[in-house]
């Protein structure tokens, strides 16, 4: 059972559907127009620092150039947006949907980025801080003096978000991933050199903490530290046992310093599944403590327990925080279990938790093989991911509103350096993920969009577009002379097992109600073609704590209603996050008109939300006041309502 299933390299998917290709392009375009020099800025700063430099100094170091602005970036957690870059510069270097051109520009970037960390690096050399590198603010004397001071608040507890420190370690993880996806996605090798030469500096640290210190370090937020240094460890395990000299002397300290991230204490909390153990929680905090709980256990399948955490938290995640978007939290919080038409707002759906959701639920299906991480993935990437983009400028969300009326409030190029807009740069330059799996002698085709596959003895290419029709096509190309490979369909939820496969126009018979289909390689011939039907219908989705509060899906798109753009006002919130602030209706509360009850209207659905001819407009009637839906994901432009309270002509007060 386990070690089912593995993401396709990056570089053997290409998605071929235009929507994602100009979401793609747009994300590159974007990144591709800041400064490095700038992102860099706080880098250069703190080794200037290190090295003892006099401000001229420091000045000709940092090219003469200032951090970005915008309270993040020159703010405590400043840096970490280029801990995000750089690992959506290495998805983009081996993005196949992308022109070679755009791969090398995107690949120079990176290796300037990555050489002037190196030299950043190299400034602590024979200092008290050797290995570090960091860029955040070092706002008065007290940190300029000693710019690791930030993690010395943390050890001591003080975390006041301007003045102590803002999450240090959240933002050491970002730089760890970026220089772990630039060795291992964009092959440059001195990330690795300089990532384990940061890795002295960390595990120097953590061998450090006597156990009450560790407690108060876990207890402010620390990003998904386990998750990548298990990769790192992962990394740096496989190059020893291969012989290569650029392996980590002793990996086993790299996993002693990841296991300093597990907080066992919270795993056993979530496994033992008291209610409402989550209530209150920071979601963005949490996710990425389980995501870490699961490498444990994908760099030692002995550690099952760790599995064991990581799918408890996930199934309480969708059980008792998600919205038919796949999105969770109010607040950047969970809240009570349960409650979530009660904490519908202008602040729901952190694009960050949906990003780890996603990540997550890929590699649960990896080692579990459960189809219902598939579901969830699929229903994330279209509703929430592709959702959060706007698809004229590029820009991406921090919240999702679950308030009926609010629009979508992105960011802007260079204003807006959100813990979300990093995450967006790797949201979309990743868009091939998840799209297929391989096991040895399979391939499995795990969502249904337009996309080509392509290894070294075929190649598949699926096209269709499900807005437009409940038909996807797919061709095999044979390399060679076999294809070796059975083909796995995924037959998803929403079709209610009415999914049907031609094999060369012949029906392809399958005698079981499952939620894959095998096709097996001697039936895939060079030339092969596959029809595929998926039927489509509208599906109702209310709340736990809404009964008569309902979204409604076509097939795996969430529809919402439009609704103008007469009130889209906004408001900063937070640390400068800007948000919705005006509904775009009085109420959220729909009127049946056509039915006795709301159990009835929703009953017979199909009667009164109607789908246009030819396009993904539909309208809903039978109400006093008529709505027209559409999909979600492209709803940027205006005032939306995924969840309406329906309520009776009858039983409406008067
Ligand atoms: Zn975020």
């Amino acid at each position: 059972m386990a070690d089912t299933w593995q993401l396709v390299p990056h570089n053997e998917v290409k998605v071929t559907d235009r929507y994602y290709d100009e979401a793609l392009h747009l994300q590159l375009i974007n990144m591709l127009q800041l400064d490095p020099d700038r992102l860099l800025a706080g880098f250069r700063e703190t080794a200037g620092f290190i090295a003892g430099m006099d401000e001229a100094e420091r000045n000709s170091f940092m090219k003469g150039k200032a951090r970005y602005g915008g309270a993040w970036e020159d703010g405590m957690i400043g840096g970490h947006t280029l801990g995000h870059y750089l690992t959506a510069l290495a998805q983009a270097v081996v993005n196949p949907g992308l022109s070679e051109d755009e791969k090398s520009r995107a690949k120079e970037r990176l290796d300037y980025i990555v050489s002037v960390l190196g030299e950043c690096q190299e400034k602590t050399k024979g200092t008290k801080y050797e290995g570090y590198i960091f860029g955040a603010t070092l706002p008065t004397k007290e940190f300029t003096d000693n710019p690791v001071l930030q993690f010395d608040n943390v050890e001591k507890g003080l975390c006041e978000i301007f003045t102590q420190s803002w999450v240090p370690w959240y933002t050491m993880h970002k730089i760890v991933v970026g220089l772990n996806a630039a060795f291992s996605l964009a092959k440059n090798d001195i990330a690795l050199e300089v990532n384990n030469c940061l890795l002295g500096w960390i595990a120097n640290r953590t061998e450090g903490w006597s156990e009450e210190t560790h407690r108060t370090v876990l207890s402010i937020e620390y990003g998904g530290m386990n998750d990548c240094l298990y990769e790192l460890y992962d990394i740096n395990r496989s190059l020893k046992e291969k012989g290569d000299s650029r392996a980590y002397s002793n990996p086993e300290r790299i996993k002693a310093a990841a296991h300093c991230f597990d907080e066992i204490e919270l795993f056993e909390k979530i496994l033992s599944g008291e209610d409402n153990v989550l209530k209150n929680t920071h979601a963005n905090t949490t996710i990425p403590k389980f995501i870490g709980a699961l490498a444990r256990y994908e760099v030692d399948r002995t550690q099952d327990k760790y599995l064991e955490y990581a799918e408890s938290f996930f199934d309480m995640v969708i059980e008792k925080h998600t919205y038919v978007t796949s999105g969770n939290s109010e607040d950047e919080h969970f809240r009570a279990d349960f409650s979530l038409d009660k904490e519908r707002t202008n602040v729901n759906n952190e694009t960050c938790n949906t990003h780890n959701m996603l990540k997550f639920a890929r590699r649960l299906f990896a080692v579990t093989g459960n189809v219902k991480y598939l579901d969830y993935a699929e229903r994330t990437l279209i509703n929430a991911i592709m959702a959060s983009q706007n698809h004229d400028t590029g820009f991406t969300t921090y919240f999702q509103a679950m308030g009926t009326g609010y629009h979508k409030v992105f960011s802007s190029l260079d204003g807006n350096f959100w813990c979300c807009t990093g995450t967006g740069y790797e949201n979309f330059t990743k868009l091939q993920r998840g799209i297929y799996y391989k096991a040895p002698g399979k391939l499995l085709v795990s969502m249904y969009l337009a996309s080509e596959y392509e290894n070294e003895s075929y190649k598949v290419v699926m096209d269709g577009d499900l807005t437009k029709s409940d038909t996807v096509t797919i061709s095999v190309v044979a390399k060679k002379d076999v294809i070796e490979d059975n083909l796995l369909l995924w037959v998803p939820g929403w079709t209610e097992g009415g999914m049907r496969v031609q094999l060369n126009s012949n029906e392809y018979k399958t005698d079981c109600d499952c939620r894959f289909i095998e096709i097996p390689a001697s039936e895939l011939t060079d030339g092969a073609q596959l029809t595929i039907k998926l039927p489509m219908s509208i599906s109702c989705h209310n709340l736990p704590d809404g009964k008569d509060t309902y979204a409604f899906c076509y097939g795996p798109f969430v529809l919402s209603a439009r609704l103008g753009t007469l009130k889209m006002q906004e408001t900063t919130h937070g640390v400068k996050v800007n948000v919705a602030s005006e509904k775009a209706v009085d109420s959220d509360v729909l009127t049946i008109t056509a039915e006795e009850s709301v159990d009835s209207f929703i009953a017979n659905i199909d009667k009164y939300l109607v789908k246009r001819d030819g396009s993904c407009e539909f309208d809903l009637g039978g109400i006093s006041k008529p709505k027209v839906f559409t999909t979600h994901f492209n709803q940027y432009t205006e005032s939306y309502g995924i969840y309406w309270k329906y309520e009776s002509d009858s039983n409406k007060e008067n």
